[in-house]
């Protein structure tokens, strides 16, 4: 169902979110926030924050954040629509469904239908004695049962089976932008499977949206061996395949039961897996496993183990995944099979070794550095000199410290090197990279942080005065960015979470839910004083090392001004105006320090 943008509005308005909250966790006020024990993760003490004045929630330890509507999804595990519904239901509003996206809703339900038809029939060919033989006996051959065939509404598309698009109810154009086929000149309608065992793709509420089509040998032949081995139905508007994985649907309550989710690159691997009994796996749809899967699971877990296959485990766990590890707060790990095995081989032939490696993984960032320690001779100084530098390289760019402190201790001790000589070359490696994810300034710059904090709370009041240009971090500066020119708080908010910034919504929601820590006016003043002050250091230097002319001429005849500006504010630090003189100023001067070269600015 579609609901109008003022419905839902008005249901979020009218919902209190500490209340909300509260039927599932005990809040305790908390000066002007609420606060209890995260109802997303597993703790002893409180870090899960209520802001019930604005509608927001953040929690401190897994990050987990949002206002009403988000609460719901990630507490029932429900889609937007259903969540609205929840929360209309509890405050008694009458929801409208909104008449104009009718027609691209029955556009979408016919798909469904007909994906839900054709899986039916492939389903049919496969169990008929006759025509389905040839696939049956394929997937036997590769180890695939009669139970998980039917578990898994396994099916097979007989090269002779024709499409009669009447029966399923399409037009040829959504025959064709579905992903289901293709449509020859002749008008005949050609199904993508022909010739091919079906492995259904389900979205998570268990509808079959795509197929996976594994081509049976005799047909791969008569193609001559042009035609790819595995086929999966392109995207189409049910079909999103960097957010679809497989199974997901069916191991769902496992995931949440067990508290973990195994990732496997194919259908085979899942169906392999539930067969010797591990029921929490899923799959990626022929894509590699992306930060839009990792968003897909933490509703259900926060633990991922990744089970590819050797070869590929180093390349396919993606660097970013590091990233977004912390980010989301998830513990990614790996399980290592033995060489040249996939899991699907692996759970055929030697059940034991999975079950081993599933008792056993090994978090991710060991993983790559044991694969990377093992390609150098430890057993030279030059070897081990090149070993260090290469894993300093490595936990340099992981984001959380304590974890490149707890690293750093191990590869001092395999290489011998004191460790801090290690952590002296992170940092080192540090300073020419400045405001990436490793030196966030955010993390300890009280004063900008104070500044934005004023600027989440009160856009309206502060937003002409706390502007990008006050900021050196690069989150820091989109998220001022997007909050000073937003007018107004919702659509503030509105367009944080419309951003897809990531790294933007987080601090948004953190500091919607944090205390204050320092007064108002003055967190502004202190952090122009610095700012200025900066920026008054760079233009002296750039001015002796480039001489006063050109843009610097101009800017050199201001410098005394400037000074006795930042002298004046430092003695009198309610004076406004100054204030206001220094930041345009700030802001000038940065803007066009931004046209010529960008300074995202390190750590202050
Ligand atoms: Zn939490």
């Amino acid at each position: 169902m579609a609901y109008s943008e003022a419905d839902i509005r008005r249901v979020v308005e009218t919902t209190d979110l500490v209340a909300l909250v509260g039927e599932s966790v005990a809040l305790k006020r908390v000066g002007r926030r609420y606060s209890g024990l995260c109802p997303f993760h597993s703790e002893n003490t409180p870090s899960f924050s209520v802001n019930g004045h604005d509608g927001v929630y953040y929690c401190f330890g897994c990050h987990a954040k949002g206002d009403a509507i988000t609460f719901i999804r990630e507490l029932h595990r429900v889609g937007f629509a259903e969540a609205v519904e929840t929360l209309a239901a509890r405050a008694g509003i009458q929801l409208e469904v909104v008449e104009v996206q009718r027609e691209v809703r029955d556009s979408r339900q016919r798909l469904y239908a007909a994906y839900d038809l054709m899986c039916r029939r492939y389903r049919e060919n496969l169990d008929d004695p006759a025509r389905g033989v040839r696939g049956r006996e394929y997937l036997l051959e590769r180890g695939i049962s009669l139970e998980a065939m039917k578990a898994f509404q396994i099916g097979y598309a007989h090269p002779s089976q024709s499409v009669q698009l009447q029966r399923l109810g399409l037009s040829s154009k959504e025959w064709e932008e579905g992903g289901l086929g293709y449509v020859a000149e002749s008008g005949e309608c050609g199904d993508h499977m022909r010739g091919r065992v079906i492995f259904p793709i389900r979205d998570s509420s268990g509808r079959v949206v795509a197929f996976g089509g594994r081509i049976l040998p005799e047909e791969l032949e008569r193609l001559s061996g042009k035609a790819p081995k595995y086929k999966n139905s392109g995207d189409s508007p049910i079909y999103h395949k960097r957010r679809v994985l497989y199974n997901l649907d069916r191991a769902r309550s496992e995931i949440v039961k067990l508290d973990s989710a195994v990732v496997c690159e194919g259908y085979t691997d899942v169906i392999g897996l539930w067969q010797m009994g591990v029921r929490n796996a899923v799959a990626t749809c022929g894509t590699a496993f992306s930060e839009e899967h990792l968003d897909v699971l933490r509703r259900f877990t926060r633990n991922v183990v990744l089970m590819f296959d050797a070869d590929k485990a180093g390349q396919n766990a993606a660097e970013r995944l590091w990233e977004f590890e912390e980010r989301y707060g998830m513990q990614l790990s790996v399980a290592v099979l033995e060489e040249g095995m996939d899991p699907a081989d692996a759970a055929r032939k030697d059940p034991e070794m999975v079950t081993a490696a599933l008792a056993e993984v090994i978090p991710m960032t060991r993983f790559r550095l044991n694969r990377l320690v093992a390609s150098h001779r430890t057993d030279s100084p030059e070897g081990r000199a090149a070993a260090a530098k290469a894993a300093v390289e490595l936990i340099g760019r992981h984001p959380n410290p304590l974890v490149r402190s707890e690293y750093l201790a191990w590869i001092a001790d395999v290489t011998g090197y004191a460790v801090g000589e290690l952590w002296r070359q992170v940092r080192h490696r540090e300073q020419p990279r400045g405001g990436g994810p490793v030196a966030r300034a955010s993390e300890g710059d009280r004063p900008s942080l104070e500044a934005l904090r004023l600027l989440v709370h009160d856009p309206d009041e502060v937003g002409e005065v706390v502007v990008r240009e006050l900021f050196r971090d690069p989150v820091n500066q989109r998220l001022a960015a997007i909050l000073s020119g937003a007018g107004g708080k919702k659509k503030a908010r509105e367009l944080v979470d419309a951003s897809g910034d990531e790294e933007v919504r987080e601090l948004y929601y953190r500091l919607a839910n944090a205390p204050s820590e320092m007064e108002g006016v003055d967190v502004v003043t202190t952090l122009v004083i610095r700012e200025a002050g900066y920026e008054l250091d760079r233009t002296v230097r750039e001015i002796k090392l480039r001489g006063a002319t050109g843009d610097l001429a101009e800017l050199a005849g201001g410098i005394s001004r400037i000074k006795l500006q930042l002298q004046e504010l430092s003695s009198d630090r309610s004076n406004l105006e100054v204030l206001g003189q220094l930041i345009s100023w700030l802001v000038e001067r940065r803007r066009v320090v931004a046209g010529v070269s960008l300074d995202s600015g390190t750590t202050q």
